[in-house]
């Protein structure tokens, strides 16, 4: 994202960039809550850690919010000093799911309680609980957008031809999305209206490691090159609008969405501001809005309810095991969002004003 598209939604989120890793002052009660995001290249963690810091500092916590660059040692040793410095909990949104075991042992020993933010941290007992979205759901919602736009639910026959892309292989989101997309895409590839021509259908064929757009540009441009010289792509499953950007840009340079060669359906997720923008000028398709406002609260709730000795509400407590124990989730709805009513759920929601979309 650019320098300005992040200032837009720090803006509209209410927040200024300021802040980085230093002590704020401020709160009562005196207890700091340390916040591990995973990377400022996408503008929703830089929301995320501004919205999260907010919230708690709402209800008198002090903060201390570092990113690690999508480098999960640089983040383990960015918690590791968080423990050290003394945080009183903490808020962890993983880089690499399975590489925080030693790490939060370490904040069970120094009694830390651990908040699992949006990604859930697998294979360590020491979670407390997990403030996510309906994972599964978020790709629910991009596979059904395909079969509705592509006709399909209506009764349309294809073949039309589809390509899939997933996220990061260590993010324990990636298998969710993907399974959720599935679940709507799959019926109509087993009676061969949807046709994946690379052949390309297995979770580990199509991962995009770190959600990187470049990597994605790459592999559609081979796609592209591949199995596309003598036949049209018609949808592509994106999980990210990074990584929409990045197919955008392949197309693109293969000649769609000019001289009458139309886009393919493309979906993607977050609601960024140059997705956003994509949409409204009719290249991306589709992404899915997750109110990054209402999961800063879960999750500040959440801190604030366990260092008060009480049960932090939770909504879900059997989806998802983090294969050491089943970790209690509170997990809020995604919305899809395209041309149709991007207005309606951003504009009007107070998410982002008209003039940041232009
Ligand atoms: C988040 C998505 C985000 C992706 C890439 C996932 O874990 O749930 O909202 O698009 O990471 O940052």
């Amino acid at each position: 994202a650019t320098a300005a598209s992040l200032a837009l939604t720090l803006s509209a989120c209410g927040q200024s960039g300021e802040g980085g890793s230093e002590e704020d002052k401020g709160g009562s009660d005196g207890a700091t809550i340390g916040i591990a995001m995973p990377t400022k290249s996408s503008e929703r963690w830089i929301a995320d850690g501004a919205n999260v810091e907010k919230e708690l500092k709402a209800k008198g916590f002090k903060t201390k919010l570092v990113f690690g660059e999508d480098d999960p040692d640089q983040q383990v040793s960015q918690i590791e000093n968080m423990i050290t410095q003394g945080v009183d909990a903490l808020i962890v949104a993983a880089i690499d799911n399975k590489s925080l075991g030693n790490v939060l042992q370490q904040a069970k020993d120094a009694d830390i309680p651990v908040v699992s933010y949006d990604r859930l941290i697998l294979g360590t007992e020491n979670v407390d609980y997990y403030a996510s979205f309906d994972n599964e759901k978020v790709g629910e919602l991009q596979g059904g957008y395909i079969v509705e736009k592509l006709g399909l639910k209506d009764g349309k026959k294809g073949p039309f031809n589809i390509e899939l892309f997933a996220g990061s292989n260590d993010d324990n989101n990636t298998r969710y999305f993907f399974q959720g997309a599935m679940n709507a895409l799959k019926p109509y590839m087993d009676k061969g209206e949807l046709v994946v021509r690379s052949k390309q259908t297995d979770l580990n064929q199509v991962t995009t490691l770190r959600w990187d757009g470049g990597t994605a540009q790459k592999r559609m441009d081979d796609l592209l090159t591949s199995s596309y010289r003598s036949a049209r792509v018609d949808a592509v499953l994106s999980p990210y609008d990074g990584i929409s950007i990045g197919i955008l840009s392949a197309l693109k340079s293969d000649g769609y969405g000019s001289g009458g060669k139309a886009m393919p359906v493309v979906t993607g997720q977050d609601a960024e501001v140059a997705s956003l923008k994509s949409i409204i000028s009719g290249q991306q398709t589709q992404t899915v809005f997750k109110d990054l406002r209402e999961l800063a609260k879960v999750a500040a709730n959440m801190v604030d309810a366990v260092l008060g000795d009480k049960k932090p509400e939770v909504n879900d407590s059997k989806s998802y095991d983090n294969g050491a124990k089943v970790v209690p989730a509170y997990l809020l709805q995604p919305v899809s969002v395209d041309k149709s009513n991007y207005k309606e759920v951003l504009v009007d929601g107070g998410y982002y004003t008209e003039d940041q979309l232009k």
